[in-house]
């Protein structure tokens, strides 16, 4: 099958210097294979989203040379495709609904392990939808971070699907999406090392196939932590797109002359250089 990459935000702010690591390091991948590149908003969260958000980076990818092969693909678009893949855990088994409050979980381990609801009736309150999950390890090779294995009862517990709101959680709605857009190599960054054994097992209990995943390093403010985009550190300027492209493919370890002044002959140049291999390792490294 031939490479399929993605970049897929969520419109919770403008695009900063982390989110453009991730579009870059995939469109670097993408290319790279002689694939396409393909873009899906992540917006099924409305209490998270910020008006805007979703067309400011729709916006700036171009404005930095990333462009996609297709138009986006929304996910507010694609309730009924969640709706059907729920369906199908729902009538397997898989799931079950679940009305425990965080305050119920942080009396027993903070973890919900079993595999059925535990919370005291309480009439009207709507449930949350959790999936069962087994004991047993879920092991995957990424690509760049090496061989994983994450036991799902002792780290993840019985995880949310639906939530009490009746939004679909990420974990689902991006495995349906990953399949339905073909993607056959997710790159993204390593905050979401953790969800993939989440969603390698949905993939196991849908019938999906499961993508190569590459994990890229976090990028980090001076005092260690995740740059944010809802705590709008460090956005990029699409009409300067030149200094953050520079710090970008430096922060991937990409070699490229300091002194092209071309957005394109810029991203021309790094793909000449680039090799997957040699994409930096580590879990996470300073954007500075
Ligand atoms: N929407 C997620 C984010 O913006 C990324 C999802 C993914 O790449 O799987 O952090």
């Amino acid at each position: 099958m031939s490479y399929r990459g993605r970049f897929a935000p969520s419109p919770t702010g403008h695009l900063h210097f982390g989110s453009l690591v991730a579009a870059l390091g995939s469109w670097l991948c993408a290319r790279h294979a002689g694939g396409q590149w393909l873009l899906r908003v992540e917006d099924i969260d409305p209490p998270r989203e910020q008006p805007g958000a979703a067309a400011s980076i729709l916006a700036a990818l171009p404005a930095f040379g990333l462009v996609a092969d297709t138009s986006p693909l929304f996910q507010s678009q694609r309730i009924p495709a969640y709706d059907a893949a729920f369906e199908q855990l729902r009538s397997a088994g898989l799931i079950f609904p679940c009305r425990c409050s965080r305050h119920d979980l942080s009396l027993a381990t903070g973890l919900h392990r079993e595999g059925r609801c535990v919370a005291k009736p309480a009439p009207g309150r709507s449930p949350a939808w959790r999936m069962r999950v087994p004991d047993a390890e879920v092991s995957f090779d990424d690509a760049l971070q090496g061989p994983q294995r994450q036991n799902l009862h002792e780290s993840a517990g019985d995880f949310v699907i639906k939530r009490v709101e009746g939004f679909y959680s990420y974990q689902l709605a991006c495995v349906v999406d990953d399949a339905w857009q073909g993607i056959t190599d997710v790159v993204r960054g390593h905050d979401l090392l953790d969800s993939t054994p989440k969603q390698i097992w949905l993939q196991r209990c849908l019938g999906l196939p499961t993508p190569t995943y590459r994990h890229l390093p976090l990028a980090l403010d001076e005092s260690g932590n995740k740059l944010s985009k809802s705590a709008r550190a460090y956005p990029v300027d699409p009409a300067q797109p030149l200094p953050a492209l520079h710090q970008a493919l430096a922060f991937l370890d990409i070699a490229v002359p300091s002194d092209i002044q071309d957005v394109d002959a810029l991203l021309a140049q790094a793909l000449m250089s680039f090799d997957p291999a040699f994409l930096p390792h580590c879990s996470g490294r300073s954007a500075a």
